[in-house]
């Protein structure tokens, strides 16, 4: 059997692959400044270099699109299926209990920055071909593995690479999870602002803070207040049940009040405990007095409701059957001094157009007395899941995993989000723990060499 044959070949390469992937983890490729010809410093290019050094060793031919991206070609003609790996890395951080950049192997699993996000995946692509190749299994139709090298800071090596030339019909990007991921949400990140009166009023909110990033539910915030004492306070947070967590402590200028609760992506805001919204009900509930600031602070609340996550009271409640309920995260907020701004992110699903969504955001702040201020914004991203492409990508999962393929539809975006009919599919199989982007990243050998069989099978059914 052919089947039998590429996997067997591919277990026989098992030491080989673990040293190709380590002399990629070997190499820090996380974005640094640029110099002449490195568009994101030297550890992206060395990493680049270094990985198309192995792609020609095994047979390739390979091509540098200017530091910017890598590929390898299966054979002489024009690439019909694509596979999109990234070379680049997120910085390792700390509390690694291996060094980030050796790719130790301990036991059954292999760690390292880089060793399943997405080096890992990206030498299983290669050494899938490797085994096509070596075994003389015909292929119709050409194969390109494409290496980009800033996936982790805005993917405009993609950018880059799609204005020299066009994609592979047919792509997939093991740069997430399986089965397959064919639908991702569009995205609305607003800011958005409004001015107040500052008046000399008692008991008043001086000032509040909470959330860092845009497209996470905020863990922290802080208020400070005054006109009030800590027992007082003490007897409100008790009769606010928001799941948030409080403290208070007394400050030259009053009491500053702490919310904690519990971070989530933006992509899934339900899984969080929103801190800042929590706290946001809190102070409206205690009686301040009546100003233009707290009356926009209840506006606010009233938009962005505590526990509310599906964007019902910012007038924006869509959903569809593909893709489900948009998802509203309220991220960032600042208010001190006469000036609020805040920031949200939300996910909406692939019957919408970011314009659409946009509308009924600007109408419920304008009413609220809110400006919208700015958005970074992106399109939903939907591939048919009954073409033939998917089908066999599902099959070949199904034959290799023994496990059900089906298709997912996510509220984040992966690599493939703005190129036309791309899907991610793997590298993560459902259930594991890689700590991806966390210290001690891994691989387990048995999942790297699962992704290297799915892929050269994958090929195979595709192009043989
Ligand atoms: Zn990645």
């Amino acid at each position: 059997m052919v089947q039998d044959k590429i996997n067997e070949f591919l277990d026989s390469k098992q030491d080989e692959m673990i040293e190709a992937l380590r002399s990629l983890v070997q190499i820090p490729s996380y974005r640094m400044p640029a110099e002449p010809g490195m568009p994101y410093g030297k550890g992206a290019a060395q990493c680049l270099e270094k990985a198309l050094e192995l792609a020609q060793r095994l047979g390739f031919k390979v091509r540098n699109i200017d530091n910017y991206v890598g590929t390898a070609d299966f054979d002489d003609k024009e690439p019909e299926l694509g596979i999109l790996g990234h070379l680049d890395v997120v910085p390792e951080g700390t509390d690694w209990k291996y060094p980030p950049y050796e790719c130790v192997v301990d036991g059954t699993e292999i760690y390292g920055r880089g060793t399943i996000d997405d080096k890992g995946p990206v030498v299983a692509a290669l050494y899938a071909m490797y085994a096509l190749k070596e075994l003389g299994i015909p292929l119709k139709k050409g194969v390109r593995c494409i290496m980009g090298t800033d996936e982790e800071c805005g993917s405009s090596d993609l950018e880059y690479y799609t204005k020299k030339e066009a994609l592979p019909g047919m792509l997939f990007t093991p740069d997430g999870s399986y089965p397959i991921i064919n639908i991702e949400k569009g995205r609305v990140q607003g800011a958005f602002a409004a001015d107040y009166t500052v008046s000399d009023v008692s008991p008043a909110i001086l000032s509040i803070h909470g959330g860092q990033t845009v497209n996470a539910v905020p863990e922290r915030a802080q208020a400070v207040v005054q006109g009030f004492t800590e027992a007082e306070i003490a007897e409100y947070i008790s009769k606010t049940d928001t799941g948030v967590t409080f403290t208070t402590e007394k400050s030259d200028q009053g009491v500053v009040i702490y919310a904690k609760g519990k971070s989530g992506h933006a992509s899934t805001p339900e899984l969080g405990v929103n801190a800042m919204t929590g706290l946001l009900t809190l102070l409206s509930k205690m009686p301040f007095a009546d100003c233009e600031g707290f009356t926009k602070l209840k506006n606010i609340i009233s938009v962005f409701p505590h526990g509310e996550t599906d964007g019902t009271h910012a007038g924006a409640a869509l959903s569809d059957d593909l893709s489900g309920a948009l998802t509203l995260a309220f991220s960032v907020f600042h208010y001190e001094n006469g000036k609020i701004e805040g920031n949200f992110d939300i996910r909406f699903p692939i019957s919408y157009t970011v314009a659409s969504v946009k509308e009924r955001l600007v109408s419920t702040l304008e009413k609220n007395g809110f400006t919208l201020t700015g958005s970074a914004d992106a399109e939903p991203h939907h591939v048919d899941e009954n073409s033939e492409f998917i089908q066999k990508l599902l099959k070949v999962y199904e034959e290799q995993t023994g496990e059900k393929g089906h298709c997912v539809a996510i509220g984040g975006g992966t690599y493939v989000h703005d190129t036309v009919g791309g899907v991610a599919f793997g590298a993560e199989f459902p259930g594991e723990e890689n700590n991806m982007h966390g210290a001690n990243e891994h691989i387990s050998i048995e999942s790297f060499m699962k992704n290297a069989k799915i892929f050269a099978h994958a090929i195979a059914e595709i192009c043989g």
